[in-house]
């Protein structure tokens, strides 16, 4: 099983031609409403993946948390507190590229901290999830509690910060795009496992065995928001397989993830078995 840690938003994703520059107007195509959240996003799609996932954050005492939480509570076993004032928001646009800006307004998320019965549910996990979109003292809090019971912890430090030299010890597998690598590269020596996505190049797992890589999959790109949660969603549910499957499962995940539009992309464990046979 796998147990998420992290942020649930309302996204509010716009299609525009081109991204508008400072002072701009652009025309947009459409404009839809969905649950997001790196945290929501990675639960999801540890549950598609075929995992039992549990997601753990914290939403508002708006409208907003009511719609967030009944889109994931399908797919997602959620323990959401309520906190004052606003659930999270992403501000998301979407060019014809299928590039991506994104202003997030963290509301709710900032205010998340864990229950002993939460405690409780990430001891009893296999996987814990983590992402940096909610405070680190909780990401600490979770990662110790996830230690202490011998529950993998698995971090993608997303968006990058500056993170406390006594997180490191506890993460045994890192999740990181190029960019997060990159800024990250000496904490990153110390960890156990690190598995490095390069987008339509793919992605390898450097681990106690050695390096396993996985090709780039040539797909038809509609949208890469939440390519990188499909990704980690799939890699969490897949731990418990040798490193090339879970890595191959990971990558066929993400680059399933491109062709959807939406955060809330991530394939089922039946899409990728397909997409793998074929
Ligand atoms: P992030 O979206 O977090 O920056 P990446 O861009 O590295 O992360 O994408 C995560 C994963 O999604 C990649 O490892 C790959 O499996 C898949 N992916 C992303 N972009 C593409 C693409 N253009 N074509 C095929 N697969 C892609």
């Amino acid at each position: 099983s796998v147990v998420v840690v992290g942020s649930i938003n309302l996204d509010v994703v716009v299609s525009c031609e081109r991204f508008p520059r400072p002072g701009d107007t652009v025309p947009g195509s459409a404009v839809s409403y969905g649950q997001g959240g790196k945290g929501a996003n990675q639960a999801r799609a540890a549950a598609r993946a075929g995992a039992s996932a549990t997601f753990i954050g914290a939403v508002g005492d708006d409208d907003a948390a009511d719609r967030v939480m009944s889109a994931l509570s399908n797919d997602v076993h959620v323990r959401a507190s309520r906190a004052p004032g606003q659930t999270g928001v992403a501000l998301v646009t979407v060019d014809t590229h299928g590039e991506n800006t994104i202003v997030v307004v963290p509301g709710a998320n900032s205010l998340l901290t864990l229950s002993d019965e939460d405690r409780r549910v990430i001891s009893a996990s296999d996987v814990l999830l983590v992402q940096l979109e909610v405070p680190v003292p909780v990401v600490l809090d979770a990662a110790r509690a996830a230690q202490q019971a011998g529950t993998t912890v698995m971090l993608n430090p997303s968006p990058v910060i500056d993170l406390p030299a006594d997180l490191w010890p506890l993460i045994d597998v890192a999740v990181v795009n190029r960019a997060e690598a990159h800024a990250l590269r000496s904490p990153l020596d110390g960890v156990g496992t690190v598995v490095t996505t390069v987008g339509a190049d793919g992605a390898e797992l450097r681990g106690p065995d050695g390096l396993v890589r996985a090709d780039g999959i040539a797909v038809a790109v509609a949208d890469t928001t939440g390519a990188g949660d499909a990704f980690a969603g799939m890699l969490a549910a897949s731990w418990h397989l040798p490193p090339a499957e879970r890595l191959a499962r990971a990558n066929a995940a993400g680059a399933l993830a491109t062709t959807i539009s939406g955060a809330a992309s991530a394939p089922t464990a039946a899409d990728v078995d397909a997409f793998l046979r074929t």
